[in-house]
């Protein structure tokens, strides 16, 4: 089963993938979390995409779509997985769909999870995360046990350096002019379900869990 997660930045979609990941054994494949993995690594994938997240637009979907068809030949036999921030442009989808139809597999379900944009500043800057494991924390909504520290015990938490306000805006700009058109893309396809994000983790999670069994039984 392949999953798209849609969402705009900070709706609370690495939030949600952890759990998704658990009870329906899907691997999670991030394309925000590759690149930094290239940065982190300086492969020349991570040299061209730097200047891009650090503005907050795209990174060209050429290099995103070879970076996500690597990152997709880790999917098992048999397996699925959910696509985290992948795609974000229409030419994105359409690759993603034209490769997946060669092996007679398709985007099963796109979970849309819709967040006001009033909310995403304050969520997207009081983000922290763990360098080591990569645990997400929220300094009000979701706050570590000990301040600043990751509740497993492997570091300091960190900040990502483009989630600051100036950043912010761009993204979300970004998503509204680049990304949203998907939702109609989908629509059409018929194979998507929007989730309210705008209420607590849990209760988000709650509502995923409907959407996620409705459309697997169906
Ligand atoms: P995305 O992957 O969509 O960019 P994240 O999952 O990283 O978003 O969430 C952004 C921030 O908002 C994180 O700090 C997370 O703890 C927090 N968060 C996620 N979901 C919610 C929610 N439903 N209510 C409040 N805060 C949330
Ligand atoms: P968020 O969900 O909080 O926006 P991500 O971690 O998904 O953040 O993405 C961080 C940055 O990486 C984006 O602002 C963009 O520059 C780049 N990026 C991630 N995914 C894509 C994609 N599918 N296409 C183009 N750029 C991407």
């Amino acid at each position: 089963m392949i999953v798209v997660f849609l969402g705009p930045p900070g709706a609370g979609k690495g939030t949600q993938c952890k759990e998704l990941v658990e009870r329906y054994g899907l691997l999670h494949l991030s394309s925000g979390d590759a690149l930094r993995r290239h940065r982190k690594e300086g492969t020349e994938l991570g040299q061209k995409a730097q200047s891009y997240m650090d503005q907050g637009t795209l990174v060209p979907d050429d290099l995103i779509v070879a970076m996500m068809m690597d990152e997709m030949k880790n999917i098992e036999q048999g397996n699925g997985a959910i696509l985290d921030g992948f795609p974000r442009t229409i030419g994105q989808a359409e690759e993603l769909d034209a490769a997946l139809a060669k092996t007679e597999a398709k985007v099963d379900v796109v979970l849309n999870l819709e967040v006001d944009d009033s909310k995403l500043e304050e969520r997207i800057t009081g983000r922290r995360s763990c360098p080591v494991c990569g645990a997400a924390y929220h300094i009000t909504f979701n706050p570590p046990q000990r301040e600043n520290q990751c509740n497993a015990g492997c570091s300091e938490l960190t900040q990502r350096p483009d989630d600051t306000s100036e950043v912010v805006q761009n993204r979300i700009k970004t998503y509204h002019e680049q990304t949203s058109p998907l939702v109609e893309y989908y629509q059409a396809k018929g194979n998507i379900v929007n989730i309210d994000g705008n209420v607590s983790i849990d209760k988000v999670t709650q509502s995923i869990r409907v959407a996620m069994d409705e459309m697997t039984i169906a």
